[in-house]
């Protein structure tokens, strides 16, 4: 069979269509499928009706060389898809003795009788290559079609079932059906939009093909994602090196937090604990939102003391030592509080470095003077004590404020060890 260079993925349920479940299979599979280097240019959905489905098959043989289904293999007389794609390709189905025993040693283990129904589910496209199912009943079915170089790969509906099944025998068969390999690496950047980002790197992302270079992004953080493909991991590894090289030496790099890495408190995370220090929060607007994320991150016992979230003035007072009248001269959202919110939690608990954070998330509660989106980050640390005003967007969300403004807390606790 030839080398698989794109793929469609189609959806059998007519549960999809009522909206009743969300399609989280084609996200799925796409993503899988893209890590693969293999490219996705439809996504599909049919209702449990052969004819239509033979029809959507019928549309994607033509245009690609890869079909994976999802959904309609079980039991019911509703799953039609093994039968419907069987006989699109032009092949019988053949019970499989070895599938239909270890069909019955699933029921006998689960103490349940075997119905007679059950028994379609080990019935297989003559020349399949099965993949089993090692959470669920019906076995994933692969025809590879010589006459017209189309592979349809049929798997399971549910995704405790579908995804283990793909990432652990699908994915190594379309590794071996392809000449190479496909490495990527990341580069996380905080405090530059996407559109900046792309400004800058833009001659380089446009004629990029091998590695190519493609940003996503997320509240306040973009991501680069580089991608080789070559012959041997090595290689790829190296081309993708090379490529982040480039990028760091732009004014990209300086607002990268991480490479290959997962979240800002992850790597506020291990470089704490590298440099063998300890971090405290005292939050009011992001009201624990901050402590949340660092200890999200395994291993920050060993660097996260503790926090506050300090919501009223009277708990800043009492919990924190922020005074009476620096609350009562300059209000709560303020340089000063946020200085000494960050210096109390630090003093109480005895850390390194401490963050705190105070602003107006909204939607109520903005004044000219501090509209919704004001908020002051402080932070505490060997190198002294000092507060940073963040303008966030006032037209957005509640959620997004918080968010943004924990991020910019865990980039300022970063920035300063
Ligand atoms: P079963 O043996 O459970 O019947 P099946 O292969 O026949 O599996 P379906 O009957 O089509 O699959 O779907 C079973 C269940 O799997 C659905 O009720 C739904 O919960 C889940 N499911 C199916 N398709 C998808 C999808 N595309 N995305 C997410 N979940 C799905
Ligand atoms: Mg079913």
């Amino acid at each position: 069979m030839k080398e698989i260079k794109t793929a469609e993925i189609l959806c059998v349920g007519t549960e999809l269509l009522l909206g009743d479940i969300v399609n989280t299979n084609a996200a799925y599979l796409s993503r899988k499928l893209a890590e693969l280097g293999i490219s996705v240019y439809h996504q599909t959905v049919v209702g449990d009706n052969p004819e239509r489905l033979k029809k959507a098959l019928a549309d994607s043989a033509n245009r690609c060389d890869l079909i994976i289904t999802s959904g309609g293999l079980g039991p019911t007389y509703d799953d039609l898809t093994k039968e419907t794609i069987a006989s699109f390709f032009g092949r019988n189905l053949v019970r499989n003795e070895k599938i239909l025993s270890h069909l019955e040693a699933y029921f006998a283990e689960m103490g349940r009788t075997m119905t007679e129904n059950n028994k379609k589910q080990a019935d297989i496209p003559e020349g399949a290559i099965i993949f089993r199912n090692d959470y669920g009943t019906a076995p994933g079915v692969c025809i590879e079609d010589e006459e017209s170089g189309v592979t349809a790969v049929m798997l399971p509906g549910p995704p405790r079932e579908l995804e283990p099944m793909f990432g652990e025998q699908v994915m190594p068969y379309l590794e071996k059906r392809s000449d190479s390999i496909l490495v990527s690496r990341n580069i996380n950047i905080f405090g530059m939009g996407e559109s900046a980002v792309e400004n800058i790197l833009r001659s380089l992302m446009e004629n990029s093909v091998n590695p190519t270079v493609a940003p996503y992004c997320k509240e306040g953080e973009v991501r680069l994602r580089i991608t080789a493909k070559a012959s041997d991991r090595n290689t790829a590894y190296a081309m993708c090196s090379e490529a982040v090289e480039k990028i760091m030496e732009t004014e990209v790099g300086k607002a990268v937090y991480g490479i290959d890495s997962d979240s800002i408190e992850g790597e506020l995370v291990a470089k704490l604990i590298a440099k063998g220090k300890t971090i405290a929060t005292a939050e009011s607007c992001t009201g624990g939102l901050i402590a949340k994320r660092i200890t999200d991150v395994s291993g920050s016992s060993a660097v996260f003391l503790g926090g506050c979230v300090t919501y009223a003035n009277s708990a800043k007072e009492s919990l924190i030592g922020v005074k009476h009248e620096t609350l009562a001269a300059h209000g709560a959202v303020s340089e000063q509080v946020a200085i000494e919110m960050a210096r109390g939690v630090r003093q109480a608990l005895g850390t390194d470095i401490a963050i705190a954070t105070t602003g107006i998330a909204g939607p109520g509660g903005g004044t000219p003077q501090k509209p919704v989106g004001t908020v002051w980050v402080g932070i505490s640390g060997e190198k002294g004590d000092r507060a940073v005003l963040l303008r966030l967007s006032s037209r957005r969300e509640r959620s997004y404020i918080r968010t943004l403004a924990a991020s910019n807390a865990l980039y300022l606790a970063l920035d300063e060890i």
